[in-house]
Formats: structure tokens, C-alpha cells, sequence
């Protein structure tokens, strides 16, 4: 241990350590570890794949140079590969958790993750079986890939899933925000009322820088957002960028726009590190059960920076995510799955033959969200088209969902 590693309170990830359990049990590999092997298991997935077809922000691209969530997904895995590192935390882990935090975005982004809540309840609530917060009547995006390491990946002649470590099944749940027990028995198995590891909770802060960067680089792409009034109005940005921009006079606008966001990447992850070390010790921390028992997460930036990611994050929401450009993409999008969504609770028998067969068990409504979850947006446009082209039969999907989906 050195003087700046937290390694004392990484997941050990060895064979002795509790996380590397699976439900399935497996032989040790000769020379991969357990993370490792997740790691691989997640980038071979077919779900993984699909991100290359999933909205980021924009759906509709007038540039090839746009995030996918793919990309996106790249982007945090190696921020918080970069954080693990110096922080001493498990990397494989930790990278781990990154390639798979957004496995179980459905088509459309945040809009269509909004659309597919909204068709469930009120479906559930139709059939009278809406009941509070009873598991599998919400659409929650990592509730989701979780259903999708268990269940919808299949892989294996012995089991269903991808049969992944404990720590990759409670880091999916966990790293962003955390669940209730009471509202989630089923959740029971993963340390609900205690903190997730550290590398879990890294992966919620580097999806936030991956992001508040990209987004202004896509944004100025788009030509939605305007470097002026990104400087007016994003101050972590506007120091790199006049600084910049005094010592290059004569620099290409794209250059200083690059570099600046470079610096404000390394900006934010830098102080990330060192707020987290100085939380750790603070807090006397010593273990990975003291961070589990710690009140709150110890992943943070300082309060100096943590005003800064806000005044950033707002700025991006009023100019960007809500602007008219990006709304008529969430309309189109929303207007897509819910159409989809009242075809299909209209005639189950038309879903592909895997998902029909489910109905009886599951209920449709549940069914058809997690077909719909599962899709690219141009799968998703694809399938939108074929229904209304064929007033409203389908035949398209018959054809194409079984192989294309899952
Ligand atoms: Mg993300």
C-alpha cells in the first residue's frame, strides 16, 4: 500500500473473496481472473453490441462524429479505469462496471426509458395490477441489465445469463443510485442498506464527466450549442478555453474547443481523486466494510468542483438536452414505443415466437417493454414503419424479431 493508494479498501477479487461468487458455480480459469472473465463475457454479449445502435443524446445524425452509447460506454471505461488506477481500487473491476452501466438503456435514450415507465403503468393500471413499487412494474434502466445478464443473454447450455461475479451484479444496481429493500425484496442478495464498493461508485461520477465533456463537443457539432455562450455560461470551460485561446491566437476554433475539453476532463477526474482519497482517510476508513458502513458514498468531487459540474450540467439541460432540436427527437422517439407498445398489447400473438411464449407467464405489458428495451432505435424505427405500412399487422417483426432482437 502506498501513501496515496486506497488499495486496503479495494475488492480483493482473488478466489477467496465472497464477490467472485457465481450463481453458477465454475472452475477457476488458468490464467484469467474473475473479472476478467465478466469483462469479456459483457464485451461479447449481443446487448453490448446493440449500444452501436442506441441513442447517447442524438438520435438523428447529420454528423458520423456523434457518441453512441457505445462510445459513451468506451469513454467512461476509460475514465474510470484511469481513477481506479491511481486510487489503487480493483481496475478490471471497475472497467468492468463501466462497459456494462448502460447495457440496459432501451431505444431513444432518457426518452425512451420515460416512455416504456409510462406504457407499463398505465397498462398495469388499466388491468388493475399496477401495486406500488411491486419489482417488474417500473421500467428502470438498471433494474434492466440486470434482467439482461440473468435472463435475456444467452450463452450457456447449463444456464441462463451470463452468469457474472456478485460484484458485477451489485455494481449494475447500485452504481448510480441506490434501492430500498422494502421496495425491492427481490434486490435482497446485494447489500441494499450498505454503500457499494468504491469501483462501483466510481462509475457514476466518470459517466458524469464522459458525458458533461462529450456533450459539449456533440453540441457544438450539432451547432445547438455556440462556444460563446458555452463560455458565458460553463465556467470550467470558459478558463481553459480564453486561456487557450490568448496563448493561440490564430488557432482553429476546433483546436481550442479540443483542448479545452481535454483539460476539463482531466480537471474533473483529477479532482475526483484527490477528494476521494481525502474522504477515505477522513472518514478512517480502513476497509472495504468500512466503506460499506460509511453513511454516504465517498466517491465525490469537492464542493468547489461539485458547484462547477452543476452550473455545467444545467447549462446542458437548458441548452441542449431541452432544446427544440433534441425535444422533437424524444417526441418521435416516444411516439414510436408507445405506438409499438399499444400494437402488440393489441395483438401478443404477433411478438416473435420467444417473446409470445412468455406472455402467459409474465403478462404481456411486461413482455413487450422488455422487447422494445432490447432494440436500436433504427430496429425500433424499423419496426414502427413496417406496422404502419401494413396497417397495423406487422408482418415485418414476425419476420425479423426472433433473429434480429435477443
Ligand atoms: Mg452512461
Amino acid at each position: 500500500m502506498t501513501a496515496t493508494s486506497l488499495q486496503f479498501c479495494a475488492v480483493a477479487g482473488d478466489a477467496s473473496d465472497p464477490l467472485v461468487r457465481r450463481q453458477y458455480p465454475e472452475d477457476a480459469h488458468a490464467y484469467r481472473t474473475a473479472f476478467q472473465r465478466d469483462h469479456g463475457r459483457i464485451v461479447h454479449a449481443r446487448a453490448f453490441r446493440r449500444l452501436a445502435g442506441k441513442t447517447q443524446v442524438f438520435t438523428h445524425r447529420d454528423s458520423d462524429h456523434f457518441r453512441s452509447r457505445l462510445t459513451h460506454t468506451i469513454e467512461v471505461a476509460q475514465i474510470a479505469r484511469t481513477a481506479a488506477s491511481a486510487l489503487g481500487l480493483n481496475e478490471d473491476l471497475t472497467e468492468t462496471l463501466a462497459l456494462v452501466h448502460d447495457i440496459g438503456h432501451p431505444p431513444f435514450g432518457h426518452a425512451g426509458e420515460k416512455a416504456l415507465n409510462l406504457a407499463l403503468n398505465q397498462a398495469l393500471q388499466q388491468t388493475g395490477t399496477l401495486a406500488g413499487t411491486q419489482p417488474g412494474q417500473h421500467f428502470d434502466h438498471n433494474l434492466h441489465a440486470l434482467r439482461i445478464v440473468e435472463h435475456f443473454e444467452q450463452r450457456y447450455v447449463a444456464f441462463r445469463g451470463l452468469n457474472l461475479t456478485l460484484a458485477v451484479r451489485e455494481g449494475i444496481i447500485k452504481h448510480s443510485r441506490d434501492y430500498r429493500v422494502a421496495e425491492h425484496p427481490e434486490l435482497a442478495a446485494y447489500f441494499l442498506d450498505q454503500r457499494p464498493p468504491l469501483e462501483a461508485q466510481l462509475i457514476d461520477l466518470a459517466d458524469e464527466i464522459a458525458y458533461l465533456t462529450a456533450d459539449v463537443d456533440d453540441g457544438s457539432e450539432s451547432e445547438i450549442l455556440h462556444l460563446d455562450a458555452v463560455c458565458a455560461n460553463v465556467p470550467l470551460f470558459a478558463g481553459f478555453f480564453q486561456k487557450l485561446a490568448t496563448k493561440h491566437p490564430h488557432a482553429p476554433e476546433k483546436l481550442l474547443l479540443h483542448e479545452s475539453l481535454k483539460r476539463m476532463l482531466d480537471a474533473l477526474v483529477g479532482d475526483l481523486i484527490a477528494t476521494t482519497r481525502a474522504q477515505v482517510q477522513a472518514a478512517g476508513v480502513q476497509s472495504l466494510a468500512d466503506v460499506r458502513a460509511c453513511p454516504q458514498r465517498l466517491v465525490a468531487f469537492s464542493p468547489e468542483m461539485e458547484t462547477q459540474r452543476r452550473q455545467a450540467k444545467r447549462y446542458l439541460y437548458q441548452n441542449l438536452y431541452e432544446s427544440p432540436e433534441l425535444l422533437r427527437d424524444h417526441d418521435l422517439g416516444t411516439e414510436m414505443i408507445q405506438g409499438l407498445f399499444a400494437h402488440w398489447m393489441q395483438h401478443p400473438k404477433l411478438l416473435p415466437a420467444s417473446y409470445a411464449a412468455q406472455v402467459e407467464s409474465e403478462g404481456a405489458p411486461r413482455v413487450i417493454v422488455d422487447y422494445i428495451a432490447g432494440m436500436t432505435d433504427a430496429f425500433c424505427m424499423e419496426q414502427w414503419n413496417a406496422i404502419r405500412g401494413n396497417g397495423m399487422q406487422g408482418n415485418a417483426m414476425q419476420k425479423n424479431g426472433n433473429a434480429k432482437q435477443q
